[in-house]
C-alpha cells in the first residue's frame, strides 16, 4: 500500500506521512532534497509514478507568508508555480500510468471563496476568482483534473492550527510572551482545522471509495479573528491586549498578501460531515488547549 507525497517533507505532508507509516502504508516524498524516502520532480517526470502506488496526495507549495520574502512579480509566480506545477505533474503522472492509483487528493485552500463579512460557504458555494489567491486556487484546482475511475478529491484547508509549522508556528512566540492581539478588527472570520483533522481527513478520502469532489477542509466551529485570538491566549494562560493593525500588516506584506489575515470567509465543512468524517477538534478551545505548549510532547 504504496501512497506518494508531493511536498511531504512539509508541514502537512510531513505529519501525513508519519500518520499513515503506522497504519502501514509505505510512504514516499516527491521533493527538491534527496533523502532516504524522496524522490524528485524530475525522476517523477521521466519515470512516472513508482510501481503499486494506491494513493496520491500534493500538499507542496512555496510557503507565502515568509516575513524574510518581498511579494514581487516572481514571488507570486514562484508561489502559483509551486502549487499548480507540482499538482498538474502528479495528475499527469496519474494519467499516464498503467497501474493507476485508486484516487488523487489534493490540499488547496478557502481562499476560493471570497472574503465576506456576509456570505457563508459550503462546497458547493461558488468562487469568483476576484482577487489573487481565489485565481490561483481556480487554476490549481483546474490543474488537478484527473481520468476517471480515478477518484479526485480536493481539500479545501482553513488555517491549518498546529505547534510546529503554518499560524501557530509563527505566532507562538509573541503569544508566549503577552504580546498576541487580535488582527484588525478582529470581526473577520478565521477559517481553521487543527492539523491531525486535516491529515485524518485525508486518511478517510483516501480509504472511503465513495469520497469524492470538493470538501472543505475546515472545523465545524466557525469563528472570528478575536474568538481564536481569546482563546490562544486563554490556553498560553497569557493577555492579548496588543491588536495589530491592518496598516502595518498592508505595509508590511503588501495588501494583496495581506489579506489572507485580514480578511476572512465562513466556510463550513458540509460534505464532510455527511460522509460521516468525525474531528477530534471541532472546538477551537479544544484545538487551542493542544498546542499552547513551547515544547509539546511531539
Ligand atoms: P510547508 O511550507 O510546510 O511545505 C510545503 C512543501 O512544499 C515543502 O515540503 C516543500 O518541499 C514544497 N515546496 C515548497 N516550495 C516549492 C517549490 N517552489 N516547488 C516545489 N515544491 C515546493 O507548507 P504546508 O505543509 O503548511 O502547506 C502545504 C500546502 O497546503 C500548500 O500548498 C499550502 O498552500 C496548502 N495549505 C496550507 C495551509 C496551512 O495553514 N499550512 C492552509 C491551506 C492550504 P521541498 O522543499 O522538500 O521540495
Amino acid at each position: 500500500r504504496k501512497v506518494i507525497i508531493g511536498g511531504g517533507t512539509g508541514f502537512i505532508g510531513r505529519n501525513l506521512g508519519e500518520l499513515l507509516l503506522t497504519k502501514g502504508y509505505d510512504v514516499t516524498n516527491i521533493a527538491r532534497m534527496p533523502g532516504i524516502s524522496n524522490i524528485s520532480w524530475s525522476t517523477l517526470e521521466v519515470a512516472g509514478l513508482p510501481k503499486s502506488t494506491c494513493a496520491v496526495v500534493n500538499c507542496a507549495g512555496q510557503q507565502f507568508m515568509d516575513f524574510t520574502k518581498s511579494w514581487t512579480p516572481g514571488f507570486k509566480q514562484n508561489v502559483q508555480n509551486s502549487r499548480v506545477y507540482t499538482t498538474q505533474a502528479l495528475a499527469k503522472a496519474i494519467n499516464n500510468s498503467q497501474d493507476k492509483p485508486r484516487v488523487y487528493v489534493v490540499v488547496t485552500g478557502v481562499g476560493a471563496y471570497e472574503p465576506s463579512e456576509y456570505n457563508k460557504y459550503d462546497e458547493t458555494s461558488p468562487t469568483t476568482g476576484i482577487d489573487f489567491f481565489s485565481r490561483l486556487v481556480l487554476e490549481w484546482e483546474k490543474a488537478a483534473y484527473v481520468d476517471p475511475p480515478v477518484r479526485l478529491v480536493i481539500i479545501r484547508s482553513g488555517a491549518v492550527l498546529g505547534r510546529w509549522g503554518g499560524m501557530i508556528k509563527n505566532m507562538f512566540l509573541p503569544f508566549y510572551f503577552g504580546f498576541g492581539g487580535r488582527i484588525s478588527s478582529g470581526k473577520q472570520y478565521l477559517p481553521w482545522i487543527h492539523i491531525d483533522d486535516l491529515i485524518r481527513l485525508i486518511q478517510f478520502t483516501i480509504e472511503n471509495e465513495n469520497v469524492q469532489g470538493v470538501l472543505n477542509g475546515v472545523a465545524p466551529h466557525v469563528i472570528t479573528n478575536e474568538e481564536f485570538t481569546n482563546s490562544f491566549a486563554k490556553a498560553l494562560k497569557r493577555p492579548a491586549v496588543v491588536p495589530v493593525p491592518e496598516k502595518i500588516l498592508d505595509f508590511l506584506l503588501n495588501p494583496e498578501r495581506a489579506m489572507i489575515m485580514t480578511k476572512g470567509q465562513h466556510v463550513v465543512p458540509k460534505r464532510v460531515l455527511e460522509y460521516g468524517f468525525k474531528y477530534q477538534y471541532d472546538n477551537i478551545d479544544k484545538a487551542c488547549k493542544e498546542f499552547a505548549h513551547l515544547f509539546p510532547k511531539r
